[in-house]
This record gives C-alpha cells, sequence and structure tokens, in this order.
C-alpha cells in the first residue's frame, strides 16, 4: 500500500522544517537508503524569477533544510531545473533565493546551457534535459499550486522542468487542450519516474486562484512527502480540496502504473477528509473547464458570446518580450507603439505560457460576459 505522510509546518524556520523532514525520512524508512547513495540531483520548481515569498517556487530554506540532511549522509548534492521560456537562469537563480545555496552548501547548481540534452520517442519526441537522465536518482521538491491548465500541480507536474525552457512551449503546441497536456506532462513524468527515490512538496506557502503564478500567494503550511509522486498529488490534491479523481494528471498516470488511488493511505497530523481551510480551487477548475470547452470547435453566436483569450495590463508590462519569444504559435507580437504585446486571436491555442511566464503579473485571461458568470 502506498503512503503519504503529511506534517504540520507554519513557516520557514529551516531547522524545524529538517526536523518535520527528517521525520518524514524516518517513518518512510529512507534513511536506510540514504546510507546507500552516492549523489543526488535536487528538482525544485524554479518556475521563473519569482520571490519566494510569492509561493510560486521552492523556497530556498525548505530546499537548504533538505540539503542540510543530505549533507549528514556525505551525498553528493546538485540541483537543476529549466525555468521557461528565455529568461535568464542567473536572474531565475537570484530570484528565487537558490545562488547562495552554492556557496554555503557546496552543492553543484547545474547550467541550463552547458547541461545538453537527450532524445526520447518519436511521437511525439521527448527534448529533456541531460543531468536528470544522467544522474543516479533524484528527489523532487515541489510546491503545492493550482494550476488552470492542468488544475493541480505538485509533484508529477514538476517534471515538466526537465524540458529545456524554449521547448517547453512545443508541447503545448502539439497538446493545445488540457486533457491532451495531461498525457504529455504523464510521458514526461514517466521517463525519469525510476530515477525518483523521493517526493516532499514546499506546502508552507503556496498558491490558490489562478496558479501557477497569477493567483494568490496562501499560507497552508503543510510539507508532504511520498516514496509516490501520484499518491503523493492524490494526497495533496485531496488536501486542497479537489476531487482528486478527476485531475487528468493524477489519473492517467494511475492508471499508467495500476496504482489504486483508494489504498493510497495519508499518516502524519492529518485525517485523510481534512481539508485546508479557505484555499479558492474554484478559478483553477473553472477556467480549466472554459478552457476544455474553448478548445472543441464552437459555432455561430455561440462563439460571439463564449470566448476567452490573454490580454495585457500597460501599466504592468514593461515589454521584455518574453511573452512573445513562448508563445508556441507566434500569436504575440510586439512593436514600438503599443504599450503592450498585440494578440492575433486566430492563431492563439490558449495554451496559458503567456500568463505563466509574465513575471511582472500584466498578463491575464479575459472573459467574455458569459465566461466572467462562469467563473463566479
Ligand atoms: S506581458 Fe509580461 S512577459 Fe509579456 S512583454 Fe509584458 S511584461 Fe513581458
Ligand atoms: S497568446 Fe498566450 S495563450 Fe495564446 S497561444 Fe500564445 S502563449 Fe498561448
Amino acid at each position: 500500500m502506498l503512503e503519504v505522510v503529511a506534517k504540520r509546518c507554519e513557516n520557514y524556520d529551516k531547522n524545524k522544517i529538517k526536523q518535520i523532514i527528517y521525520n518524514i525520512f524516518s517513518s518512510q524508512r529512507f534513511l536506510n537508503k540514504l546510507n546507500s547513495l552516492d549523489s543526488v540531483l535536487l528538482k525544485p520548481n524554479l518556475l521563473g524569477p519569482y520571490p519566494p515569498d510569492k509561493g510560486i517556487t521552492t523556497h530556498p530554506e525548505f530546499i537548504s533544510a533538505v540539503i542540510e540532511i543530505l549533507k549528514d549522509y556525505n551525498i553528493k548534492i546538485s540541483l537543476f531545473d529549466c525555468p521557461g521560456g528565455t529568461v535568464k537562469y542567473k536572474k531565475v537563480l537570484n530570484e528565487c533565493g537558490i545562488t547562495y545555496l552554492s556557496k554555503k552548501y557546496d552543492i553543484k547548481i547545474l547550467e541550463t546551457v552547458q547541461s545538453g540534452i537527450k532524445i526520447f520517442g518519436n511521437n511525439p519526441e521527448y527534448i529533456i534535459s541531460k543531468p536528470f537522465v544522467d544522474c543516479q536518482s533524484i528527489i523532487n521538491l515541489p510546491k503545492l499550486k493550482t494550476h488552470t491548465l492542468t488544475i493541480f500541480t505538485g509533484a508529477i507536474k514538476n517534471f515538466y522542468g526537465i524540458i529545456p525552457g524554449v521547448a517547453k512551449s512545443n508541447y503545448h503546441r502539439i497538446a493545445p487542450n488540457p486533457t491532451k497536456f495531461a498525457n504529455i506532462i504523464v510521458d514526461i513524468y514517466s521517463i525519469v519516474k525510476d530515477k525518483i527515490i523521493f517526493n516532499i512538496i514546499d506546502g508552507i506557502i503556496g498558491m490558490d486562484g489562478d496558479g501557477p503564478s497569477s493567483g494568490d500567494t496562501k499560507n497552508f503550511g503543510v510539507i508532504l512527502g511520498s516514496y509516490d509522486a501520484v499518491a503523493l498529488d492524490f494526497c495533496a490534491a485531496r488536501m486542497m480540496g479537489y476531487n482528486p479523481y478527476k485531475i487528468p494528471i493524477i489519473k492517467l498516470a494511475a492508471d499508467k502504473y495500476n496504482i489504486s488511488l483508494q489504498e493510497i493511505k495519508l499518516i502524519g497530523d492529518f485525517d485523510k477528509n481534512y481539508k485546508l481551510e479557505n484555499v479558492n480551487i474554484n478559478k483553477s477548475k473553472i477556467t480549466n473547464k472554459i478552457l476544455r470547452f474553448l478548445s472543441t470547435p464552437l459555432k455561430g453566436i455561440f462563439k460571439k458570446l463564449f470566448w476567452s483569450h490573454p490580454d495585457f495590463l500597460k501599466e504592468k508590462c514593461i515589454k521584455c518580450g518574453e511573452c512573445v519569444s513562448f508563445c508556441p504559435v507566434s500569436a504575440l507580437n510586439i512593436n514600438k507603439v503599443s504599450p503592450i504585446p498585440i494578440l492575433d486571436r486566430d492563431k492563439c491555442i490558449l495554451c496559458m505560457c503567456c500568463i505563466e511566464i509574465c513575471s511582472e503579473n500584466a498578463a491575464y485571461l479575459k472573459k467574455s460576459i458569459l465566461g466572467k458568470f462562469l467563473i463566479k
């Protein structure tokens, strides 16, 4: 039977987090495994250049706590993630508060450009950053958040970060609706599944509403850990208030690996029916429904009444062009005259990449009156 441990943790006091994670490892008999381990690659969520207190990326104190435990076992540690788009990796590491970990703990932070790639499959072809394939083992350190395209993001979705930045947008083009995209995520997770030795979700501060980057920062006060990413996502999503059976990435991965979701056992500080307080999951659920609906061909009057597309706030947009270069179908343009990117609505596939990539929170999903009504 698969087991998930969930523990309360109200803040980023590193020593407290260390104790909690140590207890999670111990209760799962993972400390024995650490004794036999030479090296490990840490896979945090470093989506983009966001400060740690925004609840978008894995918090540096959380990562520090894991590093300190591994150091006690003389394990060689490296850390890597591929942020989305063309944003400078150094900028992401600095903004996310990760840069100093390298010097403080003498760990290797791998570079996106020098690391190389490996190709898997042919329909579609998956481009994977080489270190995730070459490493001995991976410890997965995701963030607890809502996600308008995949509904929820935790342990499985975190492996979308093993695709190099710009290559990510290609998979949105190949899979232009949320259900197809969930299949892609599960395929990518499968490529490195056997390397993953443990998963721990940083759910101390996370995000609800329009996650994964434009939602509301929330203090969830929880850390969850498990050997199994599917089991972990199942319990984490249920704790946020979702029906985890209805989240495509969880369902698809459970089917693929014959995991009986009913039998997953939650232990620790919470009853299995416990729900985190004041979590807004409705926005992600309803936006996801709208995106699924709009990915089917609509006709006539209905198309006029029911629409949704990205829009940009001129008071926030700094015209950095990140969204333009990340758009998988070249639906965006930037010129000297317009204060915001210009959208070609006929080309847009509603992949949400431009909204996810905008670190200025200038991009959002504009909805028709009918769409707005449904969101409410
Ligand atoms: S919307 Fe955001 S990502 Fe796009 S140009 Fe403006 S600031 Fe940059
Ligand atoms: S404009 Fe935005 S939502 Fe539309 S296809 Fe491009 S990145 Fe995706």
